[in-house]
C-alpha cells in the first residue's frame, strides 16, 4: 500500500491497519490519519524561500521534503 502523505510504501499491521515509517501516516479500514508534525511541516516549508538556499538544501537533505508531500507535490 501507498502512503496517502508521502506515497511511502506503508507496512502492513494487520486487521487492515497500515503505517507509514517514512512520515507517520496510519491507514485504518480506509480511514487516514495523517500526524500534526506534517501539517506543521508543510506551513514551515512556505517560510522556505529561493533566497534561502542553506535551508532549502538542509530541507531536501535530511529527507523532511520527501515526507511531507507525494511526489507531485513537492515544490522546494
Ligand atoms: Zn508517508
Amino acid at each position: 500500500v501507498s502512503c496517502p502523505t508521502c506515497s511511502h510504501t506503508m507496512a502492513g499491521l494487520g486487521y487492515g491497519n497500515f503505517h507509514c515509517a517514512r512520515c507517520g501516516t496510519v491507514l485504518s479500514n480506509g480511514a487516514i490519519y495523517v500526524p500534526a508534525l506534517v501539517s506543521r511541516c508543510r506551513e514551515f516549508s512556505k517560510t522556505i524561500t529561493g533566497s534561502c538556499a542553506l535551508h532549502a538544501h538542509e530541507w531536501s537533505r535530511l529527507g523532511i521534503h520527501e515526507a511531507i508531500n507525494t511526489p507531485e507535490h513537492r515544490q522546494i
